[in-house]
């Protein structure tokens, strides 16, 4: 079965100090974005050296407005907001962190690519997509087949 919930695990399971006392349900990753998030997971987990790795952590991994945003610990706040010209982002840097500024680029890089790579993924199934409005506006990135919401259970994240 791959549900939101097993999807969570497996990404735990492999990169477990990634993850750390991160609750499932701050973890909803759609099917056909796994494999680029479970990338992102891996070449940060590369990046990183052991010292490293007890400071990096996950924060969130969530769809929003179509795009993929990926918090973690050190990586400042992210804001979107609408504007005249269309969906803005502002990112507050962290105070006092604790990586170097060299590492925490080359993370926020790799999280870059990885939000890049699903704007032309459909979240359903992987296969190409693009941003389109559901229904009522809801924003989503998905393929001709997936741009309704399809019926099925494996689309909401299971609450632990
Ligand atoms: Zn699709």
């Amino acid at each position: 079965m791959n549900t939101w919930k097993n999807r969570a695990a497996l990404l735990k399971r492999r990169y477990p100090a990634q993850f750390e006392d991160l609750p499932n349900y701050m973890i909803s990753i759609d099917p056909g974005w796994f494999e680029p998030i479970e990338e992102a997971c891996r070449r940060i987990n590369a990046l990183l050296t052991n010292e490293e790795k007890a400071l990096f952590r996950w924060r969130q991994i969530k769809e929003k407005f179509g795009g993929l945003r990926m918090y973690w610990n050190e990586g400042g706040v992210y804001m979107d907001f609408m504007s005249p010209d269309g969906l803005e982002h502002v990112v507050v840097e962290p105070q006092n962190p604790r990586l170097s500024a060299a590492t925490r680029e080359r993370i926020a890089g790799t999280v870059a690519e990885a939000a890049a790579k699903v704007a032309t993924r459909c979240q359903t199934c992987g296969e190409p997509g693009t941003l389109r409005q559901r229904g009522s506006g809801w924003l989503v990135t998905a393929c001709a087949r997936h741009v309704e919401r399809p019926d099925s259970p494996d689309l909401e994240p299971d609450e632990d």
